[in-house]
């Protein structure tokens, strides 16, 4: 018998309602999503924010799941605190243990649905290609980003983020919803595959590796100074070339892309971002060999 359970988290940010209001939902109608006899916790990340329809109190809980703060004394912010406490619930040695968190977001940028994995995980990258290959979603592979680290589910042994988009802040959309349950019904499918041993890797996994992430132009006080282009506005995942026009203002500004090579462009405007300073990220299209040693790990993680 598997002593296998999955973390499935919602409300990380409080202003992402739609996963929460289908958790809710879930609760009161236990047969609303098929988890193909998986044993699932679902949990709100950030419940006070979520009341609140704010995205955090103190500060990101998405940025809070590093060593350093996960290690302080009580008493410090809300979300290092509720972090603590996701982690000793159901972190790998927690009280309630489980081997795979899943950690749905919304975002305001035009991309649809995705999947997000940080780093190169032999567990992650498994389990995403075997959903990129059930539902045929993008992976955007963040790493190499030292300014933005201590994601939840980096936490995990097997971890990943899924976004749907686009839906403003604190909005309810029956289509995001629907989608959100997709993507968790899908998920929790390709996990029972692996479970039962009947999993069907595809030969490669295709992902967009993050580059970087850049900041609108400003003036000296910090004001922007362009737009993002309207050729680039919502056009998440559509390459972008050598020169293209990246911002530009009724004024006559304007400035280009100037990576030597073409790049994908994603979390295009994500309001969210502003705070960060991220007018898009910018990635690279890859496909990576899917590799016996990710299967085994992945194989290895859940059946055990
Ligand atoms: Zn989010």
């Amino acid at each position: 018998m598997s002593r296998l359970q999955v973390l499935l988290v919602a409300g990380t940010h409080g202003n992402e309602i739609n996963a929460p209001w289908l958790f809710d939902q879930w609760s009161r109608n236990v047969d609303l999503v098929n988890t193909s006899s998986l044993e699932v916790i679902k949990i709100v990340g950030n419940p006070k924010a979520l009341d609140l329809r704010e995205r955090y109190l103190n500060r990101d809980l998405n940025r809070s799941f590093r060593s350093d703060l996960l290690g302080t004394a009580i008493g410090c912010d809300y979300e290092v605190e509720r972090a603590k406490e996701i982690m000793a619930l159901h972190g790998e040695s927690g009280s309630s243990p489980c081997q795979i968190a899943i950690d749905f977001h919304s975002t305001t940028a035009n991309m649809g649905s995705s999947l997000v994995i940080y780093g190169r995980r032999a567990c992650d990258l498994a389990i995403a290609s075997l959903i990129q290959f059930h539902l045929g979603l993008p992976v955007y592979l963040h790493e190499m980003d030292s300014s933005q680290t201590g994601f939840l589910v980096e936490n995990w042994p097997c971890g990943l983020v899924v976004e749907i988009g686009p839906v403003a802040q604190n909005l309810l959309d029956i289509r995001i919803v629907q989608k959100t349950k997709l993507v968790l019904e899908a998920c929790l499918q390709e996990v029972s595959k692996v479970l039962y041993g009947q999993a069907h890797f595809p030969p490669s996994l295709i992902v967009h590796r993050h580059i970087k992430s850049i900041d609108f132009p400003r003036d000296v006080d910090d004001i922007p100074i362009g737009c993002l282009h309207e050729e680039v506005q919502g056009n998440d995942w559509k390459p972008l070339k050598t020169g293209s026009p990246l911002f530009s203002s009724l004024t006559g500004y304007l400035e280009h892309l100037d990576e030597r090579e073409e790049v994908v462009p994603v979390f295009i405007n994500e309001a969210a971002y502003a705070e960060k300073k991220i007018a898009m990220s910018l990635t690279k299209r890859e496909v990576l060999p899917v590799q016996e040693n990710w299967k085994e790990e992945l194989k290895q993680l859940v059946q055990n």
